[in-house]
């Protein structure tokens, strides 16, 4: 079976029904081992320094994955994309590019869907077929979110290790789905929650870069119970169709759709503040000053860069961060008042 990487989600159902096998190129980088040395390679290969650590380290790994060809988002993902991808084609990659439409059209993004069809030779009724399939898979991660934000038996470390590899599905739906099972019949045997009081958090942006962010945040008391992007990778929608389904996922577009599952989620979740991820050379940073200005609950912004331990000022800032929301919450029972 033939490998397709790709720069960012994309209809991956096309890529099933044609009987490829799908590669997220950034968890392929990310979860090797030795991730640091493929940015190091790609600054060796000419990357400058400059650009984002994530770019350089797709760019590092592809050399040691055997994929046939490349999908690049050059519309929704990374305004980088487009010169990773002239790239690849100067070296001889075969790329193809996908483009979310800016305006969330369904015209624009049912274009982009079949321009994609066509392109491996597969019909919409097969697209539709492997859509039915990776669904049942996406409501066995609804469960496991679920068993997050309200039961409190996953943790907000395992939700993100699990949402985040349902992009590709570990570019095996099937082995990934008995994966998902084996960790819900682990969970059932977990004991229930203790309850009591915690600092409940939201992660937004893209996934972390550091290793140990999770286990460095999360403790007693702590949990994230919200992995923004994350659970968009694992299209929580259940949509009617493919076309929908990929207009409903927030992260290819504008920042106030983006802000709407945000504030939704924030409040079914009750969240208590949100950490906010920004990676170093990420155009992205630049909307942090939007979440800020929209969101009701505090707002820690974290900026990492290379795939390493968290920093020590880092940890300093999260430890600075959880006392203030601790404090705010004793004051709020203090006095009473429940917001
Ligand atoms: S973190 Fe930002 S700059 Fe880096 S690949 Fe993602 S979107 Fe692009």
């Amino acid at each position: 079976m033939g490998a397709v990487g790709f720069t960012t989600s994309i209809p991956v159902e096309v890529l099933l029904a044609a009987g490829k096998r799908p590669v997220d190129l950034n968890n392929a980088f990310i979860s090797a081992p030795e991730a640091h040395t493929f940015v190091r390679e790609a600054e060796r290969g000419g990357f400058p320094s400059t650009c984002c650590a994530w770019m350089r380290g797709i760019y590092g790994v592809l050399p040691t994955l055997d994929i046939d060809e490349v999908i690049a988002v050059v519309r929704g993902d990374c305004s980088q994309t487009q010169a990773l991808m002239e790239v690849l084609q100067m070296e001889g990659t075969p790329v193809y590019p996908f483009a979310y439409p800016y305006d969330r059209s369904p015209q624009a993004i049912g274009l982009e869907i079949g321009k994609l069809r066509e392109h491996f030779g597969v019909r919409v009724e097969e697209v539709e077929e492997a859509k039915g399939k990776l669904d049942r898979i996406r409501r066995k991660l609804n469960r496991l979110d679920v068993l997050t934000w309200r039961d409190g038996l996953v943790s907000g470390g395992e939700n993100h290790r699990f949402l985040v590899a349902s992009s590709d599905m570990k570019g095996d739906p099937w082995a990934f789905e008995r994966e998902v099972d084996a960790f819900l019949e682990e969970v059932r045997q977990r004991a229930p929650h203790p309850g009591g009081e915690e600092i409940r958090l939201g992660y937004l942006g893209v996934p972390p870069i550091w290793q140990d962010f999770y286990e460095k945040v999360e403790r007693p008391g702590v949990r994230i119970v919200f992995n923004e992007i994350q659970r968009q990778f694992s299209m929580p929608y259940l949509a009617p169709s493919v076309e929908e389904q990929y207009l409903r996922f927030t992260y290819p577009y504008e920042v106030f759709f983006r802000l709407e599952d945000i504030q939704r989620e924030s409040v079914r979740r009750g969240l208590d503040g949100f950490i906010h991820y920004a990676q170093t050379f990420c155009f992205r940073q630049i909307e942090d000053k939007i979440l800020r200005h929209h969101l009701s609950k505090p707002v820690l912004t974290l900026e990492g860069d290379r795939p390493e331990p968290l920093d020590a000022r880092t940890e300093t800032r999260v430890e600075a961060f959880l006392e203030m929301l601790h404090r705010d919450r004793r004051t709020s029972a203090a006095t009473g008042d429940g917001n």
